[in-house]
């Protein structure tokens, strides 16, 4: 069967989810915009009580229900207090890399909605003013936000309604390169939810049936770890799509679809990685089985969680993971295109 991709498509959806700001439990920008991309292809989003959302497509086989995963969440920052001189000092949410982010702006989200961008500095911030400038090391004892506002003190910046507490997302810098290059932050794991769409309307298009029922879920907490751990029973297996990393130790590269046959928790069920690989190979897809080490995905969540299920985990290789990301778009593509592959013949 001839599977006909529009690739313009995934670009675009791509680019729009990543820069729709969604740090560890902010939801409310990206789930309407889910729900806006499910109904433009035909299909309903439906959520659970954590805001995961769920799409879910009847099957050939009825008895069967696969889950296919691919979170939504990113790294992100939360307020934690205000300093008296207006700085904005901050708590990661995730496994944020401070030293990747000097020099960014971010964007504060208050209770009240109001948003305001600041720039990320260190507390030792000019090398002109401080010995340690170069050598203090970055971390949320050292980093700080100083706000777009004309504000110097803790009162002042209380009066923007900002508070402990409140997200703070980080400027993508989405590119792709002619050569199809991607760069941007939060390819983990935003490349990843966008092949589930474009696997969506692959099914739409051509008028394809998953080989049985298939729920497209997008969490919201895998970055802190338990974006997977609730599962409804009737899911037997659970693939989490998430970036494959690049290494001395592996044989990923970003033109690649990684296959995680261990991660830091577990292996991986041996069947269901069994038949990922065969796929891959039978596919002809450009692929590499891995082991990850500080590593884990929303399939060994699940698991970890006690439900009653096998996981499988794959994604495309990308290089710098937590910081500015690189991928290109033949991982991508091959990564989408072993999703298919595992919807359409189980
Ligand atoms: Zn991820």
């Amino acid at each position: 069967m001839e599977l006909q991709w529009n690739w313009n498509y995934l670009t675009e959806v791509m680019k729009e989810l990543i820069e729709t700001p969604s740090p560890v439990s902010y939801y409310e920008e990206i789930n309407p915009v889910m729900e806006r991309l499910a109904g433009e292809l035909g299909y309903e989003v439906s959520y659970d009580r954590k805001h995961t959302v769920y799409i879910k497509v009847p099957g050939k086989d009825r008895s069967k229900t696969v889950c296919v995963g691919a979170h939504l969440d990113t790294l992100g920052l939360m307020v934690k207090r205000i300093d008296a001189d207006g700085m904005i000092r901050v708590r990661n949410l995730g496994g944020i890399n401070f030293n990747s982010i000097e020099g960014e702006t971010a964007t504060i989200h208050t209770r009240s909605g109001r948003t305001y961008t600041g720039l990320v500095a260190c507390q030792s911030h000019s090398v002109h003013v401080f010995d340690d400038a170069r050598s203090l090391t970055r971390d949320e004892n050292t980093m700080m936000i100083i706000l777009d506002e004309n504000v110097h003190s803790k009162e002042e910046v209380k009066a923007l309604g900002i508070e402990n507490g409140d997200i703070i997302s980080l400027e993508p810098h989405f590119t792709i390169t002619e050569n199809g290059f991607i760069k941007s932050r939060f390819i983990d794991d935003k490349a990843c939810a966008t092949c589930s769409l474009a696997v969506l309307k692959l099914l739409k298009d051509q008028k394809l049936t998953p080989a049985c029922d298939t729920w497209f879920v997008f969490p919201h907490y895998e970055e802190i770890g338990h974006g997977g751990s609730y599962v409804p029973a009737e899911v037997s297996e659970y693939v989490a799509l998430d970036i494959g990393v690049i290494g001395p130790d592996h044989n990923g590269k970003e033109d690649r679809v990684s296959i995680c046959v261990k991660d830091n928790f577990s292996p991986y069920d041996r069947e269901l990685t069994d038949r990922l690989v065969k796929k891959a190979e039978a596919w002809g897809l450009n692929y590499a089985a891995d082991v990850f080490y500080r590593y884990g995905t929303d399939g060994s969540a699940a698991v970890r969680a006690g439900n009653n299920l096998v996981a499988g985990a794959f994604g495309m290789g990308t290089f710098c993971s937590h910081g500015v990301e690189r991928t290109h778009m033949d991982g991508v593509k091959n990564t989408a295109i072993l999703l298919a592959a595992y919807v359409l013949e189980g």
